[in-house]
């Protein structure tokens, strides 16, 4: 449920402050009833909302599953000129923004949409969409830092939730180490942090699964819709 005044704005009726001036002049209804208060909250998909009588047009609803490359802003721009992740997204006319983010440097998986709820329930501390990464790092940390990382781990803002930890790959070539982790938080720069703390600082992130999603058959840089299907068992 969002705002009355939000849901118009992102219908394009008009600014967020002309909607609220049209509610509260009683040009607004919902579902059959004029609202003239700014508080009430309805869906954009349930509730049926007229303004001087005719019925506003909803914008239709977009998810998309990115590869985010490394070296891109996970934010709707930037005033220093840095490529952002709608950058690549060519032929999708509706505004969508990012579901939570990546660090510059990390890639993988992000989800993009122009859904608030959607967007807000996914990303609220108590939705806990389990996020796996594969983070490299030089040498091989033993056994009992990865445990470390497993039950809990002291960063600067608390203690970490437990989290499933395993060693994806060791390269005895490279002296590098690929570990999978599992967490179901989404702090800033939690991965990195949490390896910092383990003094095997991340020298590539990926993030490779977020809820059931994976990255298979979307190359760096590309896209695809999510199903229907993916969609409700995300939320
Ligand atoms: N953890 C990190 O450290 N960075 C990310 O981009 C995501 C999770």
């Amino acid at each position: 449920m969002e705002r009355l005044q939000k849901v118009l704005a992102e219908a394009g009726v008009a600014s967020r402050r002309k909607c609220e001036e049209l509610i509260t002049a009683g040009r607004v209804m919902v579902n059959g009833e004029v609202v003239t208060t700014l508080g009430v909250k309805v869906s954009a998909n349930q509730d049926v909302i007229h303004v001087d009588g005719r019925a506003i047009r909803q914008q239709k609803k977009v998810y998309v599953l990115f590869h985010k490359p490394k070296g891109v802003i996970t934010s709707a721009s930037d005033p220093g000129g840095r490529k952002i992740v709608t950058d690549f997204i060519k032929d999708i006319p509706e505004r969508i923004y990012p579901v939570g983010r990546l660090d510059y440097d990390t890639e993988g998986l992000l989800l993009l949409t122009n859904d608030g709820e959607f967007a807000n329930l996914l990303t609220h501390p108590k939705h806990h969409v389990p996020r796996t990464y594969h983070a490299t790092v030089k040498g091989v940390p033993h056994g009992s830092l990865l445990d470390k990382l497993r039950s809990g781990i002291e960063l600067e803002d608390g203690m970490t939730a437990p989290a499933e930890v395993d060693y994806h790959d060791i390269n005895p070539e490279s002296k590098e180490t690929i570990v999978s982790i599992t967490i179901y938080e989404g702090r800033n720069r939690q991965v990195r942090r949490m390896f910092d703390a383990i003094q095997f600082p991340v020298t590539r992130l990926r993030r490779v699964m977020f809820g059931p999603l994976a990255l298979t058959g979307v190359g760096r840089g590309r896209y695809r819709h999510l199903t229907t299907h993916e969609i409700k068992e995300l939320t």
